[in-house]
């Protein structure tokens, strides 16, 4: 049985007050169930959080690590740095990032296999632009996409790894894909999974839908069948706002 997630991706919003009041705000309204929750905020707001949830089950994730170990690469943080304070998962790949900071798909396995050396879940972000959509290749992109960022993982690993399927172009427009065409690509995104690594880890796989999720149109897509949890972004910043997708 997969335990469904709705993590928040705040971005580059909120200082640590805002933070704060954010956690302290959104405990009040909080309860506990089958659905497992993550905010994955900026490095510098992750220790206050990890305190403010600390008698909570709500998870705490990062947006990016970097691909090596360690070494000189001035102003990046290492998994280790992220683990040390207790994060639990991290956001990898996202589109943002691949598009603004020149991510390829070989720098996205390699901050995969440091998420799973340090322990940190990692949550793989793919999804085809408008242009590849219009031009029929969105399943060609996901799966190439899929399959170079999970190279040299093991069956467990791809058993315990989260996918959130973001199509570029209803990320932050407004534009949510319709729960048909979200389940659809999360269903092919499973495919893929059990073609690289068996059913087991297919069935095991968390695959997120991400772009525009919002309390209006957070049941829809949540309650159909390959959807496992939704990646949220700007409705993630307001307590009101992410506790009702969580309790979608
Ligand atoms: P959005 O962002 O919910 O604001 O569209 C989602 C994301 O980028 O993860």
């Amino acid at each position: 049985m997969r335990k469904p997630l709705i993590a928040g991706n705040w971005k580059m919003f909120k200082t640590t007050a805002e933070a704060k009041d954010f956690a302290a705000e959104f405990k009040k309204i909080y309860v506990s169930s089958d659905i497992q929750v993550a905010v994955c905020a900026p490095f510098t707001q992750l220790e206050a959080l990890k305190e403010a949830f600390q008698d909570t089950d709500i998870q705490v994730g990062a947006q990016n690590l970097h691909f090596a170990e360690e070494g000189a690469f001035t102003g990046e943080i290492s998994a280790a740095m992220l683990k040390e304070i207790g994060v639990d998962c991290c956001i990898i790949g996202h589109s943002e990032r691949r598009q603004l900071f020149g991510e390829t798909d070989e720098m996205v396995n390699k901050k995969l296999h440091q998420a799973f050396a340090s322990g940190i879940r990692p949550i793989l972000c793919v999804g085809e632009s408008l242009e590849q959509r219009d031009g029929g290749q969105a399943f060609d992109l996901v799966r190439s996409q899929m399959k170079a960022g999970m190279q040299g993982l093991h069956a467990d690993q791809a058993a315990a790894l989260i996918v959130a399927y973001e199509p570029v172009w209803a990320i932050g427009t407004g534009r949510t894909a319709e729960p048909e065409q979200a389940d659809e690509m999360c269903g092919f995104i499973r495919q893929v999974v059990e073609d690289l690594y068996g059913e087991e880890a297919a069935d095991k796989v968390l695959i997120l839908y991400g772009g525009s999720v919002k309390p209006s149109n957070a049941s829809e897509l949540l309650n159909m069948g390959d959807i496992d949890g939704a990646l949220v972004g700007g409705a993630s910043l307001v307590p009101e706002d992410f506790i009702q997708i969580v309790n979608f």
